[in-house]
């Protein structure tokens, strides 16, 4: 099988990769990298016109623990620039927007929609490195069918991830299996000198959870996500899917988690600004970024290059997040954000004392069409959100479930469990793999 030749006929019709190396070597597992993950030597962009010709010293971390063991590298894959959006369509200005592998009208979801497409319709055994911010490896992984874990924050190093927002950025697997998922989270996972926000904890053997049964397993149902604002083909779906878990003897409970999902999208859209909007200020034309001629005065000259290199929806949380960390806003917005999200892990600490693990949709609608998502307003397209940020504010590891299709088009389930319980998501997304 020739992969090369395959990617090349795949990229032409659905764009999933910004880059893909001349040779690709044969061997037993190939991964892709989102391109806001550093690949030594191939361009890391992280899908922005600003980082074009960038093409990092080093691998990131997960990257070399990944090539360490064999793994081989066929591309950096495409995504919202610099992770901002959800839908994979605020790609950087002369990049190309990946389509849904069963609907070229539909997006892939994103931020991580090159990721999840080029998962699902590889025809080769791949696993795709993706990461999430506020739900960019479910939502794709969602709207393409896939499997998808994003871990604990700090699971796995972030040394080498160009930044979206620090305190929220995680690395996270897709693939259309699980044992490749636990087998990649397990090379990829625990302390790394260089990322002080690595966790010591122990990281166990995950692919052990998957042989384990969800029998006596207590799993909190949303239950407002079963009733409000959610397609009923994706509630008809996710009812079956607890039957199934039922009937393999886990115990369901209905639960609810007021706070987050009221302060959830509000408290995430506000701290993800403000750290991206710190993280791009270093993309000046100075000593990093595309550069121009030097003219004017140094603000002139910054304005000049950020207006020129980034798009539209990078520009709008520069100044989202220049605005809450203004003083005089920064108590009202940003150190209130901040309280807010500890009262939203402590309700999911409190969930976890009677739950092993909390289900719900992973996004309340089916992969929308290109022209639907023109329709949406700024806030309408954040609110989609609502299922995703919370437990990425959390810090929780999550994974996304492929259960079924309605209308043609793939249905996914979400699964979060507390802190360093990857494993409990492993054990409850097995029971549906094919
Ligand atoms: N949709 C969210 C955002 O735009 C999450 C994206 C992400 O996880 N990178 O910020």
């Amino acid at each position: 099988m020739n992969i090369r030749k395959e990617l090349d006929t795949i990229n032409k019709e659905y764009h999933y990769l910004n880059y893909i190396p001349e040779t690709i070597p044969e061997a037993e597992t190939y991964i892709s990298v989102k391109d806001s993950i550093c690949v030594k030597d191939m361009p890391s962009t992280a899908g922005s016109a600003i980082l074009k010709d960038y093409k990092p010293v080093t691998h990131a971390t997960c990257v070399q623990r990944l090539v360490d063991h064999h793994y081989t590298i066929i591309g950096k894959t495409a995504q919202d620039e610099f992770g901002f959006g959800s839908f994979a369509v605020n790609v950087g200005l002369g990049f190309s927007v990946p389509l849904n592998p069963f609907d070229k009208n539909r997006c892939t979801g994103g931020s991580s929609g090159g990721a999840a497409g080029l998962t699902q319709k590889a025809s080769f055994s791949h696993v795709a490195l993706g990461e999430s911010t506020g739900g960019s490896i479910v939502t794709p992984a969602s709207f393409c069918g896939v499997f998808g874990l994003c871990p604990t924050y700090g699971r796995i190093s972030r040394n080498g991830v160009i930044d979206y927002g620090n305190s929220l950025d995680k690395v996270g697997p897709l693939a259309k299996n699980c044992t490749d998922i636990a087998t990649t989270l397990h090379t990829m996972a625990g302390y790394d000198p260089y990322d002080s926000t690595t966790s010591t904890e122990r990281v166990p053997p995950y692919d052990t959870y998957l042989s384990l049964s969800v029998e006596g397993m207590t799993i909190g149902v949303l239950k407002d996500t079963l009733h409000e604002g959610v397609a009923p083909e994706i509630v008809k779906e996710i009812e079956r899917a607890i039957e199934t878990l039922k009937g393999h003897g886990a115990l369901i409970k209905e639960i609810t988690l007021p706070l987050s999902k009221k302060f959830g999208i509000p408290a995430y859209y506000i701290m993800c600004t403000a750290e991206a909007s710190t993280n791009l200020a270093k993309y000046c034309g100075l000593r990093y970024g595309a550069a121009e001629k030097l003219e004017g005065s140094f603000n002139e000259y910054f304005a000049a290059v950020r207006s020129k290199y980034l798009g539209e929806e990078a520009k709008r949380r520069i100044m989202l997040g220049t605005f809450v960390r203004m003083a005089g806003y920064r108590d009202a917005y940003y150190l209130k954000s901040l309280q807010v999200r500890q009262k939203i892990i402590t309700e999911y600490q409190q969930a976890f004392k009677n739950v092993d693990v909390i289900l719900s949709p992973t996004v309340n609608i089916l992969p929308p069409t290109f022209a639907e998502i023109k329709q949406l307003s700024v806030v309408e397209n954040y609110m989609l959100d609502v299922l995703t940020v919370s437990p990425n504010v959390a810090g929780l590891p999550h994974m996304n479930i492929p259960i079924g299709f309605a209308k043609g088009l793939p249905v996914g389930m979400m699964v979060t469990a507390n802190h360093f319980q990857e494993g409990k998501l492993l054990q409850v997304a097995k029971e549906f793999d094919a």
